[in-house]
């Protein structure tokens, strides 16, 4: 019989996927790392893991305990899941921003969840770092603090990276990732370097966020950029940072469900953008780009794949180009 012991033995091992009709005929292949076909539906079911493992170790988190996070959904779901099997207690904290549906999704696996507004400062009591500060001081909590626990990058450094490694033969040229805490593109881009060192970094970025040179200026897309650097990201690692607008992101985002079938959120088409992008600007057939996706469009379909909701902030239906002009039809 083929079976696993739980679920938290298929985290992991995701398919590479070529881009066909969003590669928009250039040179190089273009495979995209689908993360969402993690059980927890995204690339976070890894750290989730990871981060666990270490705590239980380490004493930090003891039987009964509480697990306290800041998360913009998706590390709350892995963390949701890992606590369910073992046993632990999960209250999330996330910005308003984060739509229903993700918070919904949290609640469904059993895990309360703290919402708090965007628009305040880090350092503002209501900031999401800092209920979450609070409620990780009650006792029993422990708060696994993805934006600097080494375990996050290491997670990435000691599976994902190799996981790339392998299924591409060491072939790589190019790996690209959006950057959130920076956890993915730092273990993987890493390990990937060590095995050889052209292999070339690029992190995709929303424009406004610190990792392309903004000031936090707000943005619509979730889950990648910051307004501040956290630990878990390695400066070192990133050869290249590609900015990529709201419009850019949300418009890739539709077509990659459209046309090659995949149906991802908004991190994952503004990282596709500017791996389709940079296929273009190398124009070389022996290149061999490998972007990460990390989840599923099915917690955005009130937002990116709403033509409403679009049309509401400026982008046109379909996600198609910001409109320029009031005359514009
Ligand atoms: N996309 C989404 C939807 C995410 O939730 C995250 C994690 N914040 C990322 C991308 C970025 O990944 P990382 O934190 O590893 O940089």
């Amino acid at each position: 019989m083929q079976y696993a012991e739980s679920l938290l033995d298929v985290i992991g091992n995701t398919p590479l996927v070529r881009l066909n009709r969003t590669a928009d005929g250039a040179a190089p292949l273009v495979l995209a790392k689908v993360e969402y076909l993690n059980p927890g539906g995204s690339v976070k079911d890894r750290i989730a893991v990871r981060m666990i493992d270490a705590a239980e170790r380490s004493g930090e988190l003891q039987p009964g305990g509480t697990i306290v996070e800041p998360t913009s959904g998706n590390t709350g779901v892995g963390l949701a899941l890992v606590a369910q099997q073992r046993g632990y207690r999960c209250v999330f904290v996330c910005p308003d921003k984060v739509s229903e549906d993700k918070r919904n999704v949290l609640r469904a696996y059993g895990a309360e969840v703290v919402v708090c507004p965007t628009a305040v400062a880090p350092e503002h009591p209501d900031s999401y770092y800092n209920v979450s500060d609070r409620l990780s001081k009650q006792p029993g909590a422990w708060k696994p603090n993805q934006y600097a626990n080494p375990n996050n990058p290491l997670s990435h450094y000691e599976q994902t990276g190799p996981e790339i490694w392998r299924q591409t033969e060491g072939r790589i040229t190019h790996f690209v990732a959006g950057v959130g805490t920076g956890g993915t593109i730092s273990g993987t881009g890493r390990y990937l370097k060590e095995q050889n060192d052209q292999v070339q970094v690029i992190g995709a970025d929303p424009a406004g966020s610190v990792y392309s040179g903004g000031s936090g200026r707000p943005y619509l897309v979730e889950g990648v950029g910051e307004d501040f650097w956290p630990e878990t990201y390695d400066r070192t690692v990133a050869d290249r940072i590609i900015e990529v607008s709201d419009a850019d992101s949300f418009a890739f985002t539709r077509r990659l469900a459209r046309e090659d079938g995949l149906l991802v959120g908004g991190s994952s088409g503004m990282a596709a953008f500017a791996a389709v992008q940079l296929a273009h600007e190398l124009d070389d057939p022996e290149a061999v780009i490998v972007v990460l996706l990390p989840d599923s469009g099915r917690g955005y379909l009130t937002k990116v794949f709403n033509d409403d909701w679009l049309a509401s902030y400026g982008f046109r239906p379909g996600g198609a180009q910001p409109q320029q002009t009031i005359g514009e039809v």
